[in-house]
């Protein structure tokens, strides 16, 4: 049985660019008010707010004092606290941050401006089209999952999918603790629980090593296994760490060399530890 677990994604690569879609251009303070005036033109009388909040040009149809709030609120905060942690570059091209009301303009705006038809109804990233599309109705949450894409994909190109999703998902439930970004136990928490009593969560190796369509389509909560491996090693203070391990580790492309190096132990010795460690876990399921 598939699981609906997969509510925030990446959307398939293979999507084509539009014809009509801009250059590939560097987010310079010139080209992102460029790529704005742009916008406002091309969506004139449609109900939209354009705005520059860099690297990014947020579209939003929730009017222009809530589209402002969400760029210097959330955007702004977690941009700052993500590129702080993780990023050391910032997208080499202009992303568009589209920000719908709700979930019925989030999927026509999908169809009418991208040509796309979501597989979730809170957000996507699309690479083909330089766009972050979503619901921002139900939270603030999507948006933060969202903006660790275009930055996994400028920093850490061969990110394998459990961890360009793993540490996206984490952040669904963000908060800030000692001026860093921190992930709180989310609704993702009970199908892990159901599913690490029910012994159906295969090996850690297999998560590690999955392929992106191994992780996509798993038969398990493949999304809810890689946040909570990010939500313990957050909690152990060796998220960073394991981050710059990854990323430096040029022989190992599926993270296990990396986590076993932080964690200081083999996997097979950490995994019965983190299964105890997820099933104590409590939240509030927010
Ligand atoms: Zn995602």
């Amino acid at each position: 049985m598939k699981l609906l677990v997969a509510l925030v994604c990446l959307l398939a690569t293979t999507t084509a660019a539009l014809a009509d879609e801009p250059a590939k251009l560097p987010p310079t303070k010139d080209n992102l008010e460029a790529r704005r005036a742009a916008l406002v033109k091309k969506l004139d009388g449609q109900g939209f707010t354009v705005l520059v909040e860099a690297p990014f040009v947020v579209v939003g149809d929730e009017g222009p004092r809530m589209t402002a709030h969400r760029a210097t609120g959330i955007m702004r905060w977690a941009i700052k606290l993500l590129e702080q942690d993780y990023f050391a570059k910032q997208p080499d091209k202009i992303i568009e941050v589209w920000l719908f009301a709700n979930e019925k303009t989030y999927r026509k705006g999908a169809k009418k401006y991208f040509d796309d038809t979501p597989t979730t109804p809170y957000g996507y990233y699309s690479s083909a089209h330089d766009a972050m599309v979503m619901n921002i109705g139900p939270g603030a949450g999507t948006l933060t999952h969202e903006l660790v894409h275009p930055y996994m994909e400028a920093n850490f190109p061969n990110v394998p999918s459990w961890f360009n999703e793993g540490l996206a998902s984490l952040y669904e439930r963000p908060s800030e603790k000692a001026n860093h970004i921190i992930g709180l136990p989310n609704w993702r928490l009970p199908n892990l629980k159901r599913e690490l009593k029910a012994k159906t969560l295969p090996p850690m190796t297999t998560l590690l090593a999955s392929t992106r369509d191994g992780f996509y389509e798993a038969d398990y909560d493949a999304y809810a296994y890689a946040r909570y491996l990010m939500q313990y090693l957050q909690e152990k203070g060796k998220l960073r760490a394991f981050y710059k391990a990854f990323l430096a580790d040029k022989q190992d492309p599926t993270g296990q060399a990396a986590l076993e190096a932080v964690l200081g132990e083999k996997l097979a010795t950490f995994e019965p530890t983190w299964r105890a460690w997820a099933l104590a876990l409590q939240s509030d399921n927010r």
